[in-house]
Formats: C-alpha cells, sequence, structure tokens
C-alpha cells in the first residue's frame, strides 16, 4: 500500500499513476487518484491491479495539475472500487495507509451533524472530519490540526483541498512519509522509490508531524503544533 501526491506545473494524473507503481512491491488490492479539474475534486478508482486504473483513465482521462493517488490494502471494507482512496466530499480529498482505530466513534459524533458515510472504510471518518471543520469556516490547516488530535491509531494521510489549487497537507503516524523538493514542482510519497522519477531531494516526516505544501515552501509541525525542521536529504534510489 501507498501514497503519492504531486503539486505540478503539468497534468499529473499519469505521473500519480507512474508513482504507485513503484509502490506496487507493497502489496496492494485496489487503486485510485484524485486531481482537481477546473476546482472540482474529481477521482477515478478501481478494484485490483494498477492496470484497471491506467485503463479507466484512458477512456476517462483526468485533467488537473494537482493531484494524490493511493494503492490500498483493505483492513475495514472489502476491497471494492467504492472503498478504495481517495476519500472525498465536495471539499476535500484524503488518502491513507493504516487504521483509525476509533473510527466508529468519529462517525457517530458526525452522524449527529448530518455527516454520514456512504462507505465501509475507517478512513472516510477522516474525510467527513475535516469536511465538517471546514464548514464551520475553518481553514484548511486549522482543519486538519483539529483533526488530527481526534485521530487514534496509525496513519500517513495526504489531503487536496477545493479551492486551494497549491496545497497539499500530510501527516504521519506510525506509517512513513516523505516530502519531495523539486524546483517548480512539489511532491510527497511514501517512499524515496515512489519519488524517484521527480526529485532525489527529500525529508521524511517524523512520527506525530504533519506538513503544509506549497511550491513555495513546505511548514513542517510536530504532534504539538510547533514548527520543526526536518533533514533534508539526497536519495540514491534509482528513476
Ligand atoms: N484502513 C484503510 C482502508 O481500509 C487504509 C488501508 C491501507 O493502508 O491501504 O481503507
Amino acid at each position: 500500500c501507498g501514497i503519492v501526491g504531486i503539486i505540478g506545473v503539468e497534468p499529473v494524473a499519469p505521473r500519480l499513476v507512474d508513482a504507485l507503481r513503484r509502490l506496487e512491491y507493497r502489496g496492494y488490492d485496489s487503486a485510485g487518484v484524485a486531481t482537481l479539474e477546473d476546482d472540482r475534486i474529481s477521482r477515478r478508482r478501481a478494484e485490483g491491479k494498477l492496470g484497471n486504473l491506467a485503463q479507466k483513465l484512458a477512456f476517462e482521462p483526468l485533467a488537473g495539475n494537482i493531484g494524490i493517488g493511493h494503492t490500498r490494502w483493505a483492513t475495514h471494507g472489502a476491497p471494492t472500487e467504492g472503498n478504495a482512496h481517495p476519500h472525498a466530499t465536495e471539499r476535500v480529498a484524503v488518502v491513507h495507509n493504516g487504521i483509525i482505530e476509533n473510527f466508529r466513534e468519529l462517525l457517530a459524533d458526525l452522524a449527529k451533524d448530518g455527516y454520514l458515510p456512504k462507505t465501509q472504510t475507517d478512513t472516510e471518518s477522516v474525510a467527513l472530519w475535516v469536511t465538517r471543520e471546514l464548514d464551520r469556516g475553518s481553514d484548511p490547516e486549522f482543519a486538519v490540526s483539529s483533526t488530527l488530535k481526534h485521530l487514534r491509531g496509525a496513519f500517513a494521510l495526504a489531503l487536496m483541498f477545493k479551492g486551494h489549487d497549491r496545497l497539499l497537507i500530510a501527516a504521519r503516524k506510525g506509517a512513513p512519509l516523505a516530502i519531495g523538493y523539486g524546483t517548480a514542482e512539489m511532491y510527497l510519497g511514501s517512499d524515496a522509490m515512489a519519488l524517484a522519477p521527480f526529485t532525489s531531494r527529500l525529508a521524511y516526516l517524523e512520527d506525530g508531524d504533519w506538513a503544509v505544501i506549497t511550491p513555495e515552501g513546505v511548514t513542517i509541525r510536530d504532534g504539538q503544533d510547533g514548527i520543526v525542521q526536518r533533514e533534508l536529504m539526497i536519495s540514491n534510489a534509482s528513476a
């Protein structure tokens, strides 16, 4: 299972799939990508091999210069197209590796406000919780930081927001995640292998970290929301 994200200067969907291929070795049962097309969150998802997703994209291409992608190893909810990531509302798209242990409690709380899941996954609780924060007037950064304080379990997360075509937010607790530094573009991914076609300059998040990524730079905060610096390294993973 794996995660990728690109804030690009040209269409990202084909490159998201290429990066996901480099994470195939981790195993997966389904896959998906989401981009912002004319400020609309658009998704393509498929059961089984990445070839199925690539075929879908060939028939119904996704435009958009920003996007996130995922290979799933199902823990909650059958490995169907409907349960495949990215999970999304009108406002936010989320990819997740790991398990949100308290998702049932989160969903019960969300249901009181009318936020109801459409899938059987633990992950959708994150998309809905962030959406409620955004609906209450929070900006993406605050919405994510307050959501993270409610999550129990292990996760690598990447989020993309309607209305913000130059922004990705990533978080890590118990599952690896790296930020990749390009020249005009920025990337995130589960490991250096996934990012090798794009860049060798990267910084690994540490446990509890979350990062606000824009083309202008990255702000990394720790679990107490204090700004931290993480070592920029040169990966020797081969493209
Ligand atoms: N728990 C999530 C799900 O079942 C994420 C699984 C994964 O790590 O791919 O959808």
